[in-house]
């Protein structure tokens, strides 16, 4: 009989990120898929209760938990402990896990602990005939393969953003506590806090991996304009306003990154984690729209799982003309940015 666990860790303030619940309605799903399996929940972090208390409508039989102030942080050693203690303790045969970098760093050593597989950056999974199906990307999501394991334990992160997250509704849950002796070498790492990159000039954080809107600023904002000026400062204005008004995340191309490092002028509170593309990062938002960006290959494969997509080019041949984006206004950024700040700000 298949043992489905949910595997999870809390919040700092205790609660549940959305990844855990996107990754409770993929469990279900594989529940539902296959006959006779069993759900069960696993829970990590400083406290669980309440986090198992948010999800206890889910149909899991049991509910574990390690709980205690070494695992407040993310730390190699005493994740990969609690999670293979947990594991052990639910007899687990398929592990589901939201594929946050903290499990991403543990997963797959714990599967190697306890002889198991793992499989990352899932974004579906599925049943043939009663068999468990995970989908995922390859190549830099140009191709998509769907697969099987029949070795177990098999261990399934799920990438944030690629589901809908379950919700199962409040209760109160009754977590079994599972004890793990944490030797001293455990706990040689001592975690001081957490340092969020903030970039010159702005103490916003820009990327926003939940956002509904995806902005993306090319390097066209840095490069002179019809009166032969740049106006790079205005492009920062434009850009921070439309950022703080709609709370969307802010993706460059790695041209506007570049220039930085090549000691051009660029807007200030990007860095190298906002590019997107083949180098860079594939986020999931339901709408993207692209400024002075030419929409090339290399930065639009990195545009895979954004649902609607817009673009605002001066070049009508631009590559999201051709089948790059649903719609393509051919303007002025800056002047189109500057209307619909004007917009924003007087609805709000
Ligand atoms: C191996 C490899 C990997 C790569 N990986 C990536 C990657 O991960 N991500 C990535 O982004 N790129 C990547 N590239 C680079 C990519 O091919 C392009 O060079 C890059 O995306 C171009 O950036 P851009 O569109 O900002 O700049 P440009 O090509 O310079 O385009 C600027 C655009 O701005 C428009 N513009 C200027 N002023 C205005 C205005 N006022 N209003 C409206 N439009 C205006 C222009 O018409 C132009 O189309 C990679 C390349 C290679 C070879």
């Amino acid at each position: 009989m298949e043992n489905i666990l949910l595997l999870v860790h809390t919040e700092p303030d205790g609660s549940l990120a959305k990844s855990a619940g996107e990754a409770l309605r993929a469990a279900r799903t594989l529940n539902k898929a296959i006959a006779g399996s069993n759900l069960v929940v696993g829970l990590v972090g400083e406290t669980v209760q309440a986090a198992a208390n948010s999800i206890a409508g889910c149909p899991a039989t049991k509910f574990f938990g390690v709980a205690g102030p070494d695992f407040a942080h993310a730390r190699y050693s005493t994740d990969a402990a609690a999670a293979e203690a947990i594991c052990k303790a639910a007899q687990a045969t398929i592990i589901v896990a939201p594929a946050t970098t903290r499990w991403n760093r543990v997963l797959p050593g714990v599967a190697h602990r306890l002889g198991g597989r793992a499989d990352t950056h899932v974004t579906a999974v599925d049943d043939a005939e009663g068999k468990p199906v995970i989908r995922r990307w390859y190549y830099r999501q140009r191709m998509e393969a769907a697969l099987t394991r029949t070795h177990r334990p098999w261990f399934i992160l799920v990438d944030p953003g690629s589901q809908a997250p379950c919700e199962c509704g409040p209760g109160t849950a009754h977590v079994e506590m599972v004890t793990v002796n944490l030797p001293d070498s455990c706990k040689r790492t001592t975690v001081l806090g957490v340092r969020e990159p903030r970039t010159a000039g702005t103490e916003l954080q820009t990327i926003r991996p939940d956002a509904e809107l995806l902005f993306v600023a090319g390097a066209g904002w840095t490069k002179k304009q019809a009166d032969g000026k740049v106006h790079l400062e205005e492009a920062e204005k434009l850009i921070l306003e439309f950022l703080n008004l709609t709370g969307a995340s802010l993706g460059s191309t790695k041209s506007l990154v570049d220039l930085g490092a090549e000691g051009q002028p660029v807007l200030s509170f990007l860095s190298h984690l906002n590019q997107i593309g083949q180098t860079g990062s594939t986020p999931r938002h339901p709408k993207g729209l692209a400024t002075c960006c030419h929409g090339e290959e290399p930065h639009t494969i990195g545009w895979r799982f954004i649902a609607e997509r817009r673009a605002i080019n001066l070049d009508p041949n631009c590559g999201w003309a051709r089948g790059k984006a649903d719609v393509l206004y051919v303007a002025d950024a800056f002047q189109v940015m500057a209307k619909v700040n004007e917009l924003l700000g007087a609805k709000k």
